[in-house]
Order: C-alpha cells, then sequence, then structure tokens
C-alpha cells in the first residue's frame, strides 16, 4: 500500500473533531503521489462529502477549467484541503478543526513533496503566509525549502465575483511560468516567518 494510501486510511478513521460524527465521507486529497503541484482548498461541501472527493461540485468544476486553461487535466495535479472532513451546514472551518487537521496536510507534502504549493482562499492562504491579505499577495510566490508557494484566490468566490474571476484566471495564467522557474527562482529577501503548520 502506498505511503498516500495509508495515510487516507488514518484520515478516515480521525475522530478528533466533532465534525466526524457527521461526515458521509472524509476527503483527504487526491493526485499523483509525484505531483508537481498542490492546490490546497479549504474544506470539503456536501458535493465532496458524498463522494469523498475534492473539489467535485461547482468550484470543483470550476477548478478543471482554470486547469485547462494551462493544459492541465486534475488527474495531474494533487488537490486537496486545509480539513479534510466538511464542517456541518457548510459553516467555515473552526480553528481547532485546522489545528486538528494541520498534521495530515504537513504528511500529505511530506509524501509529495510537491514543487509548488497552491493555496485557493484565505483559509488555506494563513496556514502558508500567516497575516497577509489575500488581496495583496494573490498571484504572487515565495520560495522556500524548494517549495514556491502561491495564493490565489478561492474558485467558488471568483465564480460569483468578477472581479475575482478575472484575478484567478490570470493568476492561473502565471502559474506555468512560475514552475518552469522553480529551480532558479532565488530565496525570498528577508526570510519570511516560519510556517505556521511547521512551527512549534
Ligand atoms: N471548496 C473547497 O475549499 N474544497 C472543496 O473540496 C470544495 C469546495
Amino acid at each position: 500500500m502506498s505511503a498516500l494510501s495509508e495515510l487516507y486510511e488514518e484520515i478516515a478513521l480521525c475522530q478528533l473533531c466533532e465534525i466526524a460524527k457527521y461526515r458521509t465521507k472524509a476527503v483527504p486529497g487526491e493526485g499523483p503521489e509525484n505531483a508537481d503541484i498542490m492546490f490546497i482548498g479549504e474544506a470539503p461541501g456536501w458535493h465532496e462529502d458524498q463522494q469523498g472527493r475534492p473539489f467535485v461540485g461547482p468550484a470543483g468544476q470550476y477548478l478543471d477549467q482554470l486547469l485547462a486553461f494551462i493544459g492541465l487535466k486534475r488527474e495531474q495535479v494533487y488537490i486537496t484541503n486545509v480539513v479534510k472532513t466538511r464542517p456541518t451546514g457548510n459553516r467555515d472551518p473552526l480553528p481547532s478543526e485546522i489545528l486538528n487537521c494541520r498534521n495530515w496536510l504537513k504528511h500529505q507534502i511530506e509524501i509529495i513533496r510537491p514543487k509548488m504549493i497552491v493555496t485557493l482562499g484565505r483559509y488555506s492562504m494563513a496556514e502558508f503566509f500567516p497575516g497577509k491579505s489575500i488581496s495583496k499577495i494573490h498571484g504572487t510566490a515565495q520560495k522556500r525549502d524548494d517549495i514556491i508557494y502561491y495564493a490565489m484566490y478561492h474558485p467558488a468566490a471568483a465564480l460569483h465575483q468578477q472581479s475575482l474571476r478575472q484575478a484567478i484566471e490570470a493568476d492561473m495564467l502565471k502559474i506555468p511560468a512560475f514552475l518552469a522557474e522553480a529551480k532558479n527562482m532565488a530565496e525570498t529577501e528577508p526570510q519570511p516567518q516560519q510556517l505556521s503548520m511547521f512551527g512549534d
């Protein structure tokens, strides 16, 4: 069994949060173990909870379209969320839920070792760019420890707001160039804050 499959089994058994009682399926993430790019959203919604797969509802269909803009199919990238279980009633994830799931995400990154991590929305951005504002940093990249971190708006938000839609589409189109430059990109100076997910 692959390291990712083992991790998925552990995630499916996790009962740390109250919401585990109400889920249909855990949504650990999906994609190749050697993916170059990892997209990280917020938390599963209703469709994802039903299927146990990330980004399969309307936001996911839009993500598929965005990927097609840069010649990628979803099978070629890794897709996951900060929180692996649907928060009841589709509410925002609680800080405790993000904390409880942080280790799963950390393990996924360790296994996949992506060249680029793309955060989708505020909750995912906050894990890697603590204290930053998405309106300021979307479409910009930072390289740390041989991974390029890149913040984008959430596809669900962009679906309903024309200005965000233009921004997310423009930001998506920049990804291939960042990926191509991954090896040459200079370390950002000054050193960014330690990642919250890898901290303490
Ligand atoms: N929104 C997310 O953040 N993740 C999903 O998987 C679906 C919708």
